[in-house]
């Protein structure tokens, strides 16, 4: 990478998040105690507060990583093998796999025309053709941080019994994405929308769910490490309810995700600037279309398409043509029903999603960080136009 390249992603991290890994580390105490707990609290409070406003009970709790988070949720709705849990094609491995880390298979639902999101009219079809009793949970990807038709998706779910198990790995912060759904997950890696290099954040408001996603989360142990080491008569006792996972989120990362938490809207309000400055650029432009989008929109990704009518290239040419220009982009998603692990298991051919394939099949995922220059913005908007202006027609 050249000197003036401008990446595809970067973390916005400052001194602030320098001084809290600093005191995490001079405190001597590591993993999960005291900064996990207050992340935990602060993710509650920053939902109940304006403009969010969340009501009700809201139980938050930090994991190493989304993957994680939507495993613990899966577990603690009680799937199993033989269930089906319906997923997008259109997503990221993680939201199918961990279908299969319970002996449960995934079934991919196209997303709706000229979008990214599982279309609610497929997903009822798909359902149709299941077995009953065989679907037991769906997980809508809040692709690119816009949350998806939550109204339509719950009144299916409540219509067929399935537990709605919502991936909002892209959408922090958002007033629909994460917390409509009996269980959402958000996620804290390296390029999300804030970071703690990994980690995530389960939200549920069922007590019993939460309480089993606590055991779950650290090697089913029925305590939480920081009441095993508060109580100081028997401080070396625990009980092992259950076989549990290694999960927890510990204080070296909670302490970036509390700065990070406190500055969500000002990194967000960052990526709409951008995002304005591209959607404004490209707006009437025949050879691109731009992403959808609407309110509470969390900006994580500016998925441009590329209208191949009216382009001589195609969208990996493009790709190479930016990258030799000296930008980095990325491409979400290759649809998961192409992937060869889900293509063998389950037979699945390309013409099974057909929305999928057109939406993905031309889509390139422009730089959007907080921290861009004007310049880098500038620069990324001139290339695009530049390379489509050389190859319409
Ligand atoms: C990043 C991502 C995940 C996984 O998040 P991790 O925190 O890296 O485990 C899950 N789903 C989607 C759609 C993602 O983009």
């Amino acid at each position: 990478m050249a000197n003036d390249d401008i990446p595809f992603a970067k973390p916005f991290t400052g001194t602030e998040e320098e001084d809290a890994v600093i005191r995490v580390l001079r405190s001597g105490w590591l993993t999960t105690g005291i900064e996990a707990l207050n992340f935990e609290k602060e993710f509650a409070e920053f939902l109940k507060r304006p403009p969010l406003l969340k009501t009700g009970s809201l139980h938050c709790l930090a994991v190493n990583s989304a993957t994680s988070g939507l495993h613990l949720a899966l577990e603690a709705c009680g799937i199993g093998p033989g269930d089906a849990v319906l997923v997008p094609s259109c997503t990221f491995t993680a939201t199918a796999e961990v279908a299969r880390y319970l002996g449960a298979d995934p079934v991919f639902v196209d997303v709706s025309p000229g979008a990214f999101h599982i279309d609610p009219a497929a997903l009822e079809n798909t359902l149709l053709k299941l077995p009953s009793g065989k679907a037991r949970a769906v997980i809508p990807v809040h692709y690119g941080g816009l949350p998806c038709d939550m109204e339509a998706i719950m009144d299916i779910a409540r219509r067929y019994g399935l537990k709605v198990i919502e991936d909002a790995a892209h959408a922090f912060p958002s007033a629909i994405a994460g917390t409509t759904g009996d269980i959402g997950v958000f996620s804290f890696y390296a390029t999300k929308t804030i970071t703690t290099g990994e980690g995530g954040m389960i939200v549920c408001g069922d007590e019993a769910i939460a309480r089993r996603i606590a055991l779950m989360r650290i090697h089913g142990i029925d305590r939480t490490i920081w009441n095993r080491y508060s109580d100081a008569r028997a401080s070396w006792y625990y009980e092992v309810a259950e076989a549990g996972y290694k999960y927890n989120l510990p204080d070296l990362l909670a302490a970036i995700g509390r700065v990070q938490l406190a500055r969500a809207w000002e990194l967000l309000r960052m990526r709409e600037t951008i995002a304005a400055a591209y959607d404004s650029a490209f707006c009437g432009n025949e050879c691109l279309l731009l992403p959808p989008t609407g309110s509470d929109d969390a900006r994580h990704l500016y998925p441009l398409r590329l209208n191949p009518l009216h382009l001589r290239i195609s969208r990996d040419e493009f790709i190479q043509k930016l990258k030799e220009a000296g930008i980095g982009v990325s491409v979400h998603f290759i649809p998961l029903h192409t992937m060869p692990f889900y293509k063998n298991r389950y037979h699945l051919t390309e013409e099974d999603f057909p929305e999928t394939m057109k939406s993905c099949r031309q889509e390139i995922s422009l730089p959007i960080w907080p921290g861009m220059s004007n310049a880098q913005v500038d620069r990324v908007i001139e290339t695009v136009l530049s390379i489509s202006g050389n190859f319409t027609g």
